[in-house]
């Protein structure tokens, strides 16, 4: 691992290594984009390069810009705020696009966290790459990463699936397609519809998936649910303060079980009934008749379950 230059210059194009020129523009003397993450909600989670940036910026693109100036107040910064937000970004990119070729700096930032994950941005970035335009990262915090950080699933491979759609039937279809998925999988989603989300996961993906729900990161009443979907459920319906806020949804990845597994489970599921109906000492004789699996061993398995 490596540090370069860990003295603040917010001026970051001075410390890039001149050879390093491939994805740098074709337009040398303009000015820059600056993509700029904030925190999402701990304002002591903001960056020494994010505020240097934003105290530098000749313009600062905001997503709301009644919120950013709140959070410039909070650090003493005036900045000159723009609108960016879902609406006018198309139509916005001209405007960047000639702010920058007189050489402006210009500073992109969302709500909260980092800008484009969830949040305004794409558009501009990708049609300013395109042409060749400067841009560069101010890094800091994201939801979705300072959730997989404590969650303790599997992170070396992940999905990351941000809002699931607001309708039944979409959210449904967008499940039933990730239900086989390998890896972790992450969503975003809001107080508005966090109960009816986790109750599509009890129906689609069953009771015991494993889960992590992460609740207000960072923030005063920060929570974090360990368990299965069948156990969120009974947490999120017990208390109305468990469905207020924001909350970063994670989910295990699918286990493909072998043909042994899945035989397995039939008899157990089989076994399980029979002890629901009869002694366990017939349940196991009936269930090794229709299995052919040994009777001790089934009897043993019918005392635990019927335990
Ligand atoms: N750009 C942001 C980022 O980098 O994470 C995400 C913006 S998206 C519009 C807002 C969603 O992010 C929320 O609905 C929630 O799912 C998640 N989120 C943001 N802040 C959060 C926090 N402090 N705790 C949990 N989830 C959060």
């Amino acid at each position: 691992m490596s540090y370069e230059n860990t003295e603040s210059n917010s001026d970051s194009s001075l410390d890039k290594n001149p050879d390093e020129s491939i994805s740098k523009s074709t337009h040398e003397k303009q000015g820059v984009l600056y993509i700029v993450a904030t925190p999402i909600g701990n304002l002591g989670d903001i960056t020494q390069r994010a505020l240097e940036t934003l105290k530098m910026a000749d313009r600062i693109c905001a997503e709301d810009t009644r919120n950013t100036r709140k959070l410039l107040t909070h650090f003493g910064i005036q900045g000159d705020l723009q609108a960016l937000h879902d609406h006018n970004e198309r139509f916005k990119v001209e405007a960047v696009k000639n702010w920058l070729d007189a050489g402006e700096k210009i500073a992109l930032v969302s709500d909260a966290g980092t800008p484009l994950i969830s949040d305004p941005g794409y558009h501009l970035v990708s049609e300013l790459g395109e042409l060749g335009y400067n841009i560069e990262p101010i890094p800091g915090a994201s939801a979705i990463i300072t959730a997989l950080s404590i969650a303790g699933l599997p992170t070396d491979r992940f999905t990351f699936e941000g809002f699931l759609p607001a309708k039944n039937v979409g959210r449904n279809k967008a499940l039933l397609a990730n239900l086989k998925e390998p890896r972790t999988q992450v969503y975003y989603e809001s107080s508005h519809r966090i109960a009816v989300t986790i109750d599509a996961f009890f129906e689609i993906y069953g009771a015991t998936r494993k889960v992590v729900l992460a609740r207000e990161l960072t923030k005063m009443y920060e929570q974090v649910y360990r368990g299965n979907v069948a156990g969120l459920q009974q947490w999120i319906s017990e208390s109305p303060m468990h469905q207020k806020g924001e909350f970063v949804l994670m989910v295990a990845g699918h286990i493909e079980e072998t043909e042994s597994d899945e035989i397995n489970s039939s008899i157990e599921e089989l076994l399980k009934i029979l002890v629901d109906e009869l002694p366990v000492k017939q349940a196991a004789s009936l269930a090794a008749k229709i299995t052919g699996r040994k009777k001790n061993e089934l009897y043993k398995q019918a005392m635990d379950l019927r335990d």
